[in-house]
């Protein structure tokens, strides 16, 4: 394919349509060999329809799907090399952990299967545990063996299908920065779904954001997070706080002055939709200041709410024409104005961004 690497993975117009409902739109996307890369989107937005595809476990009802020169689109699920790991573990309970990781190498006759599955039991720190069964380990351990299992042959693509979903909150933190480790020292290519938006920018290096089976955006988790396109990438991936406001006519360096709510706002032009007139102007909670200090654009409100969060407070400023905007301080010891107390909301110019608001009569 004309563009992409040796092995990157190419998805041409690949479509799913089941009966009448299309799951997935005509969908193009190149996923560069030996990046992490996640499809984010919430539930039912055609994200696991498209891991079946690129799995062979579901046949596309159009496009195409290469691995560098060649085209996959028609090979069989087993004559893949690409790897699912599930949530639901799917090992076997009556083996051990490591005959589960070199069952599918030993089926093949691989003399190295052995030394293989040892050595990428290592890789996932659980070479020590390599004599138990899965039902002795906990839940953690448990899915570094499905994913060992599925390491162990260095497929193309591993395929990750929300493989965190059924561990605790603080084991799931681990796992991330583990599972990430893990890829950049195997280098292989994973794909990896969920609906979790901090999961996605924690690990991933690109991130598609999709939405009722089709792309919104595709982009690094910093460029996703404080460049959205569309109010719903914006909203997906954070707080927004997204004022209507009318592009006003005054522009100097790089500067343009929008009009919300009777205030006049500044906004980077680059930031702002060529030729937009209204449009929705969102910053993120970290980037509100409470005081005059955090830049020229300034609200004043009253604080509706104070929530302590350990490392940062959580305010919810209420403006005058009712919206509320939420503002995150960090707790650097600086004073913290209390409920009920009337503040200045201020920011940069450069910390916001606009989207365009005739597309999105609602935010
Ligand atoms: P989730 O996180 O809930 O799994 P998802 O983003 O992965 O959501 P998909 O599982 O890809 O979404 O489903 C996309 C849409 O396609 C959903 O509306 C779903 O009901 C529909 N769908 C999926 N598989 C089938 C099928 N075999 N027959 C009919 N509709 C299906």
């Amino acid at each position: 394919m004309a563009g992409a690497g040796k092995g990157d993975l190419s998805l041409v117009a690949l479509t799913k349509t089941f009966a009448t409902f299309t799951a997935v739109h005509p969908l193009d996307l190149t996923i560069e060999q030996g990046s992490f890369f996640a499809l984010l989107g919430p539930s039912g937005c055609g994200k696991t329809t498209t891991l079946r595809m690129i799995a062979g476990l579901e046949e596309p009802t159009a496009g195409r799907i290469t691995i560098g020169d060649e085209d996959i689109t028609d090979t069989k699920a087993y004559q893949r090399n690409v790897n699912t790991v599930f949530q639901s573990y799917a090992l076997f309970p009556h083996m051990s952990v490591i005959d589960n990781v070199m069952f599918g190498l030993k089926r093949r006759g691989d003399k190295n299967a052995k030394a293989k599955a040892h050595e990428i039991l290592e890789l996932v720190q659980l070479d020590q545990v390599a004599t138990k069964r899965p039902t002795q380990l906990s839940g953690g351990m448990q899915q570094r063996v499905a994913l060992a299992r599925a390491l162990v042959n260095r497929p193309d693509v591993l395929l990750l299908d929300e493989p965190l979903g059924a561990l605790d909150l603080k084991l799931r933190r681990q796992m991330q920065i583990e599972l990430k480790r893990i890829q950049q020292e195997v280098g292989l290519t994973f794909i990896h779904v969920t609906h979790d938006q901090e999961e996605a920018m924690t690990m991933a290096d690109r991130i598609a954001v999709m939405n009722a089976g089709r792309l919104e955006q595709l982009g690094d988790p910093a460029t996703l997070y404080e460049q959205p396109h569309s109010t719903f990438v914006a909203n997906f991936l954070g707080q927004s706080n997204l004022l209507r406001a009318q592009v006003g006519a005054g522009a100097s360096d790089g500067i343009v002055t929008v009009r919300a709510h009777g205030a006049d706002l500044e906004v980077s032009r680059e930031h702002l939709p060529d030729g937009a007139s209204e449009v929705w102007l969102g910053v993120r909670p970290e980037k509100l200041r409470l005081g005059e200090s955090g830049g020229p654009n300034r609200l004043h409100g009253l604080v509706r709410d104070v929530s302590f969060t350990g490392v940062a407070t959580q305010y919810i400023v209420e403006m005058p024409w009712g919206q509320e905007l939420t503002v995150v301080q960090q707790n650097d010891g600086s004073a913290r104005p209390n409920l009920g107390e009337n503040v200045t909301v201020s920011w940069a110019a450069q910390h916001g961004f606009a989207l365009d608001a005739s597309q999105d009569a609602e935010a």
